[in-house]
Order: C-alpha cells, then sequence, then structure tokens
C-alpha cells in the first residue's frame, strides 16, 4: 500500500501516522517528491482501511498494491484448493452439483438423485430452508427434508449440498456434507463468522448486488475462522438490464480464477430463470474457465413448488451434462494466456 500526503504535512504528523501503523504491524518508509511525500508500506496491510486514512487531513490518495483478501489470493496460495465431500472433489476436475430447487417428498428427491447419479452428477443439491421473495410461496419442508435429502444421497451413492439460512440449523444439519449460503445471505457476516468456526465444506454464493472483492471478502470471513474448504459461486447479478432473471457474468469467472485458489462453480439455473437458456449459460461457464457447475433439476418441473420454470428435466440435465463435458477440452484455464 502506498500513501500519498501533501508537500507540506509536518514530519510530527508522518512521525505519528508511522508509529500508529507499526502497532498494526505495518511498517512505512518516506519518500520525499516534487510534490507530495509518499508512504510505501509493507507488512499486514490487509488490516488497514483505505477509507479511514484516506480521513486523514494531509492524506491525498491511498493505493492498494496487494489484495485486502489475503487468504483467499492466489499470492499466499500459489495451488488450487480442491475441496473434498463423500466421493466429490471440487476444484481441479470439472464437477457438476444437481438436484431440485427445493426438496418436496421423498419420491421426488430420490427420483432425482438417482437420475442425476446417472448423468454423472457428483454431489445432489436440494434446498429445505429456502429464501423465498414472497413469503407467501412454498418456504421448503425444514427440518423433514434434511432428512429426505441425506438419505436419498445415501441411496444414489451421492454428498449433498443444502442452504444453511441461519446459524441457529446447524444442528440439524449435521448430516448434510456441504452448506450452502444463499446469495441474499453473502453479507450475513454473523453466519460467516459462525460457519468459519466448521471444519466443513462451504459453497458461497455471489449476492445479488456484490462485487467479486464482495464476494471474496466474504470468502475471506470464512477463511479467518479457519475454514479452509470454501467454494465460490457465480449465480448472476441484478442489473435491472439483462432478459434472463438475472445477468450471468461470465467474465467474474476468469477474474476469480486469477484473483484466487478457491473453486469457482456457476449457476447459470438462477441466472437464467428459465430452462430453455440454462444450456446456453452453462456451455458459457464452462469454456469461461469454471470448475463446475451446480444446476437444478427436477422429475416433473411443471408441478415443482419452487423455480420451475428454471428447472431442466432429468433428461435436459443428462443432455446438459455431456454437451458441457464434450467442451471441456477447449475450455479456458488460469494457465492458458
Ligand atoms: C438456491 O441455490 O437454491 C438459491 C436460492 O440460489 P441463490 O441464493 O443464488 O438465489
Ligand atoms: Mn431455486
Amino acid at each position: 500500500m502506498v500513501i500519498i500526503i501533501k508537500k507540506e504535512t509536518p514530519e510530527a504528523a508522518i512521525r505519528q501516522l508511522l508509529a500508529q501503523l507499526a502497532a498494526l504491524h505495518v511498517k512505512g518508509g518516506c519518500v520525499a517528491g516534487e510534490e507530495a511525500i509518499l508512504l510505501p508500506l509493507v507488512g499486514e496491510t490487509w488490516r488497514l482501511d483505505p477509507n479511514a486514512l484516506q480521513a486523514l487531513p494531509f492524506v491525498r490518495e491511498v493505493r492498494r498494491l496487494t489484495p485486502p483478501y489475503r487468504l483467499a489470493g492466489r499470492a499466499a496460495h500459489p495451488a488450487d484448493t480442491v475441496v473434498a465431500a463423500g466421493d466429490a472433489r471440487i476444484g481441479g476436475t470439472f464437477c457438476f452439483i444437481a438436484g431440485p430447487c427445493a426438496v418436496e417428498s421423498a419420491p421426488q428427491i430420490a427420483a432425482v438423485a438417482r437420475s442425476v447419479k446417472a448423468a454423472g452428477a457428483q454431489v445432489l443439491r436440494g434446498g429445505v430452508f429456502k429464501p423465498r421473495t414472497s413469503p407467501y410461496t412454498f418456504q421448503g419442508l425444514g427440518a423433514a427434508g434434511i432428512e429426505l435429502l441425506v438419505q436419498a444421497g445415501r441411496d444414489a451413492g451421492l454428498p449433498v449440498i443444502t442452504e444453511i439460512t441461519d446459524a441457529a440449523q446447524l444442528p440439524l444439519l449435521e448430516d448434510v456434507d456441504i452448506l450452502q449460503v444463499g446469495a441474499r445471505n453473502m453479507q450475513n457476516y454473523a453466519l460467516l463468522k459462525a460457519l468459519g468456526q466448521l471444519r466443513r465444506p462451504v459453497l458461497l454464493k455471489r449476492g445479488l448486488s456484490a462485487t467479486v472483492e464482495d464476494l471474496l471478502l466474504a470468502a475471506e470471513y470464512l477463511l479467518a475462522g479457519g475454514n479452509e474448504q470454501v467454494i465460490l459461486c457465480e449465480r448472476g447479478v441484478h442489473s435491472g438490464l439483462s432478459a434472463a432473471r438475472a445477468a450471468l457474468d461470465v467474465s467474474s469467472i476468469p477474474v476469480l480464477k486469477r484473483a484466487t485458489h478457491l473453486p469457482v462453480l456457476v449457476d447459470p439455473s438462477h441466472a437464467a430463470g428459465r430452462s430453455e437458456l440454462v444450456l446456453p449459460l452453462a456451455l458459457a461457464a464452462a469454456a469461461a474457465g469454471a470448475d463446475g457447475l451446480m444446476v437444478e433439476v427436477h422429475d416433473r418441473p411443471a408441478c415443482a413448488l419452487s423455480d420451475g420454470g428454471q428447472s431442466l428435466t432429468c433428461r435436459q440435465f443428462r443432455e446438459l451434462s455431456a454437451a458441457v463435458t464434450a467442451l471441456l477440452p477447449y475450455a479456458w484455464r488460469p494457465d492458458t494466456f
């Protein structure tokens, strides 16, 4: 980090600032230029808030040279993180997570589990605590749904993922392999801190209007707590301009892959909002370097209690998985230019 201060700043003020920074494990130098004085800083600069420094009366500008997400960044951890859940490996090789938006009944989740497993999915998804926009729509089966999801996963030989919306649900979710933090909770820092204390995989979805840096700093909460099993998921942002449900930010995929060692998945279903857009978005995500996809699949989308319009049939998922797999040899990777 470099702080640029006004040329007329008294020496005593500079000395005092450098002493304050030293207490935060940041060492600073002082270079007097023609028009300004530069304070180059090294050490634990991620602890510094540029806005707070900017508020000092003699500071002209503060420039970060390294990202504030120290643990999520590639610099501290160049090798890709691979998250293990049962037999699934997320990161490294391409992975499919598939299942219904919500667990609705034992036959429904069992039928979807069997068919997505046969189509190559490595993880079964199914929401039980559903954060719905309207309080009058299906809210999920809650605790009763967890058992159905876990059982269907066991029967099909798949680890399971479900969304947690409140840390108080943790005791109910002990048999769930991966905990999902939904887009609406990406900045629920109390929830992130609680999940940071676990040693269990967490899939963190990008907030509806969060920047890539916001997402990486949310991941930093999990990592700073000591939980290293973090998976990121791009799911589209609300721009107000997209013809789809959300604007899938394809460019965030290579940006994230360069910035972080964490696996980057893409959920084309919630970006699409309509089933016919899921395949093109899935292909785009895979081509842009995603480490995997999370896709909503229902045995009877027309009867789904939530997100039926964007859910693929089991057959459509089989076709999607084949088409995406065929494209993978041509996909961009961070080691290509
Ligand atoms: C989901 O995956 O079930 C979901 C609600 O997605 P999002 O948080 O991305 O809206
Ligand atoms: Mn959904």
